[in-house]
């Protein structure tokens, strides 16, 4: 069977299977395009069960794209901490802002497209699930539930494979676009699943998957080789001063651009150190090996800020890379 007729095949079988065993989440209650917008930024970086109360919180506190427009930029930083890769929450409350001077969501693909931080996945994904239009969300997910239907051997590293699955399952996109996106979600998430075994006898593609009649699921998608992470070594300073701690915003380029951080540097510090205590943090391309310390010193160094336990819990967005030495400060 060529392709777009298995994908024929392959569209109603997985609506069908959809209906009856998509998880409840709760971006899925309505189709207000501002909470699909959300939860679709969220989901990025970020595991199902991670986001489900980030986002309950999210929207507690920012209930509307205005409230998100007129909110403070360290509000929205604050409300994100711990979900990683800020650059997300940044480009959120800047599109509020654009969307909030125009008065209403954008209504088209290239609208939703040209807002800032939004992909061709995540404007295919708003549209889909928000007003029902044929516009396929691919990313490695969908990628790797279609090669293996397709047994299709071609690297999903290259842009170009992107480009011609997107275009296949365009050319076989239902009316029911919504579901059919969040179908191929779903499928990705609980059935055909990145790591380990697929779980091919609760497919409803399990009768027609190429990858599956050939016995061989696990060789899609094929990838490139990945380049290994570049692994750093850093010192993490938590300086205590009575009853107050430094920090220090980090640069506005970069890794962590424009969050706080505890001083980090390299060797030993002054001062009388109180603790020691060895932390990993692995980001996309790069793993910090960070000894941290814990240092009682006797004058405030005016290169940081000095806040209380209490200030930098309630204000400030300290990424989760530095989550390990939050104990010495904030008792959990
Ligand atoms: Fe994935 Fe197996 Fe379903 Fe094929 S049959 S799509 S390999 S879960």
């Amino acid at each position: 069977m060529e392709s777009n007729k298995l994908l024929q095949t392959a569209v109603p079988l997985l609506l069908e299977w959809y209906r009856i065993y998509k998880r409840d989440l709760p971006w899925r209650q309505n189709k207000d395009p501002y909470r699909i917008w959300i939860s679709e930024i969220m989901l990025q970086q970020t595991r199902v069960e991670a986001v489900k109360e980030y986002y309950r919180r999210f929207l507690e506190q920012f209930p509307t794209v205005f409230a998100l427009a007129n909110a403070d930029e360290e509000e929205v930083l604050k409300a994100w901490e711990g979900l990683g890769y800020y650059s997300r929450a940044r480009n959120l409350h800047k599109s509020a802002k654009q969307i909030a001077n125009k008065g209403a969501f954008p209504r088209t693909w290239e609208e939703v497209r040209a807002l800032p931080g939004i992909g061709d996945y995540t404007a295919g994904a708003i549209c889909s699930i928000a007003y029902d239009m044929p516009y396929p969300a691919v990313d490695g997910n969908v990628m790797r539930v279609l090669t293996r239907l397709l047994a299709d051997g071609r690297n999903v590293d290259e842009p170009s494979t992107r480009k011609a699955l997107t275009q296949a399952l365009k050319e076989v996109y239902p009316s029911d676009a919504g579901d059919f996106c969040q179908a191929l979600m779903e499928l990705g998430a609980i059935v055909c699943v990145p790591n380990g075994a697929p779980l091919c006898e609760n497919c409803p593609w399990g009768e027609i998957c190429l990858a599956r009649k050939g016995e061989n699921a696990e060789a899609f998608p094929v990838k490139k080789e990945k380049k290994e992470r570049k692994k750093i070594d850093l010192s993490v300073f938590v300086m205590r001063c009575g009853q107050k701690y430094a920090i220090e915003k980090r640069a506005e380029k970069g890794l962590l651009s424009g969050l706080w951080q505890f001083p980090i540097g390299e060797g030993i510090p002054s001062g009388k150190i109180l603790a020691k205590k060895r932390a990993k943090h692995i980001f996309t391309h790069v793993e910090w090996n960070m000894t941290g310390y814990l240092v009682e010193v006797e004058r405030e160094d005016g290169a940081f800020r000095w806040v209380t336990a209490e200030e930098l819990k309630e204000k400030y967005a300290l990424p989760s890379a530095f989550r390990a030495f939050l104990p010495w400060v904030i008792s959990p």
